[in-house]
């Protein structure tokens, strides 16, 4: 069954897909997208808890710095199209933005909503189509990509197709790794897609105790035996499993192969003292109480939920009185306040995960034009590219930035590999 012919078809109605569509369309490219979901956007929709934050408003090199892998594969990407580009493009359509700490970027009303919904009026004002679709396949002809086939067996045919159908993390938006299977069928390798922006599971069990309870102001560094792989200062969820929260995703991001046990994370819980300004804080609080209970005076440095597993990792009985509590005790107790020890097991599901790391090698594409360089006429976007960032709006920079360079390539004349 033969459908409407365009020049550009775009396979991924989420940010990449979007941003891509309406870059091509303002070049004079002709362009449709499929998207499987009912509407585009869908992990869109869920980002930043709701509130999107949609960029970074950071200089180019740092924004690669926070780019753990091929960051230096985006550099022309970004060139072309910098937060900045990104921030006037959705101002101009209607959101405005404002920039919080660390340079996040977020809508002014605190709606992820608003760019979906300025991403769908400037689609549906620009009069590109987007067809609810599932592709099962691309349509390559004589080593050339020439469309794109749906599960209800319709041909769409297009001198230029974008593969933006994102990883393969959070699967219930749609992301369900097809498009993996669509690149290899072009001749692609695939590097191995694992979670990334992920919690961490941990041997202990202490966390399950104080599940629920986040950690606010600590510092959290991990370990590979001897070496630091991450140290950085903010907040830590205890889950039933481990860690989460804000700092535990950004390390998960610099861990390679968490599972094979070889990493080690301790959080300080009061990082703004040294350990000897914490004896000294702790020795006044006995001296205070020189006949309470231990347990009961821990309760004015730290949440209730962290005194039996402070005790029990320092080797001392919460229900000691302090008039019996040895220096070497204390000396265990601070030890521990200053360094919570953690065995990290693995890492949570990429179903959990908020970026895939992984996807199509960054070696086979040409960085200028996100061209294949082993098919040509198809083109890729967004986190189906093995390149991924931090928290902090770096991953949906990475989705604008790849997909204006598409969008753009795509409506010039063929050149380029
Ligand atoms: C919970 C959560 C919070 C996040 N928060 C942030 C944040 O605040 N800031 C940030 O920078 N990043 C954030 N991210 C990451 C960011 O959302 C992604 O990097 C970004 O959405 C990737 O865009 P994409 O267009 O490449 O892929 P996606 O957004 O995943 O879009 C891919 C689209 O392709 C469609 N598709 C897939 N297969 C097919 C097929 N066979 N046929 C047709 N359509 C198909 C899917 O339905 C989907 O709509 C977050 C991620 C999650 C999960």
């Amino acid at each position: 069954m033969e459908a409407e012919h365009r020049n550009i078809i775009i396979i991924g109605g989420g940010a990449a897909g979007a941003f891509a569509a309406l870059t091509a369309a303002e070049n004079g490219g002709k362009c449709l997208i499929l998207e499987k979901n009912e509407h585009i956007g869908r992990k869109l929709r869920i980002t930043g808890k709701g509130r999107c934050n949609l960029t970074n408003n950071c200089d180019t090199d740092t924004l690669i710095s926070k780019i753990p892998r091929n960051g230096r594969f985006l550099y022309s990407a970004f060139a072309k199209c910098s937060p900045l580009d990104v921030m006037e493009r959705f101002e101009t359509m209607g959101v405005p933005l404002k920039t919080e700490r660390g340079n996040r970027v977020f809508p002014v009303s605190d709606k992820a909503e608003d760019i979906c919904s300025a991403l769908k009026n400037a689609l549906k004002k620009t009069g590109i189509p987007v067809i609810r679709a599932r592709v099962k396949k691309l349509l390559i002809e004589n080593g050339r990509c020439t469309g794109a086939v749906t599960a209800d067996g319709k041909i769409y045919r297009a001198e230029k197709v974008l593969l933006a159908t994102g990883g393969v993390s959070y699967p219930v938006t749609g992301s369900t790794g097809d498009g993996y299977e669509f690149a290899k069928q072009a001749g692609h390798t695939i590097i191995e897609p694992v979670p990334s922006l992920v919690p961490l599971e941990t041997k202990e069990n202490w966390c399950a105790e104080a599940a629920g309870l986040t950690l606010k102001n600590v510092r959290l560094t991990i370990f590979e035996k001897n070496k630091r792989r991450y140290d950085d200062q903010g907040e830590v969820m205890l889950m039933a499993y481990g860690i989460s929260g804000p700092l535990t995703l950004s390390a998960s991001a610099v861990l390679k192969e968490p599972s094979k046990e070889q990493y080690t994370a301790f959080i300080d819980m009061k990082p703004a003292l040294t350990e000897q300004q914490l004896d000294a804080r702790i020795l006044r609080e006995f001296n205070d109480s020189k006949n309470g209970i231990l347990g009961n005076i821990l309760r004015k440095l730290m949440p209730p939920q962290l005194i039996a597993p402070v005790c029990s990792i320092s080797g001392v009985q919460p229900d000691l009185r302090i008039s019996v509590l040895t220096k070497e005790q204390r000396s265990a107790i601070v030890k521990t306040i200053k360094a919570m020890p953690l065995h990290i097991t693995g890492t949570r599901s990429i179903d959990e995960a908020i970026i895939t790391r992984g996807g199509v090698s960054v070696k086979e594409i040409n960085a200028k034009t996100m061209e294949s360089k082993i098919c040509s006429g198809l083109y890729f976007a967004g986190e189906i590219i093995d390149a991924d960032g931090y928290t902090g709006g770096f991953n949906l920079q990475i989705a604008f930035s790849t997909a204006y360079c598409a969008g753009i390539s795509m409506t010039q004349a063929d050149d380029t590999n």
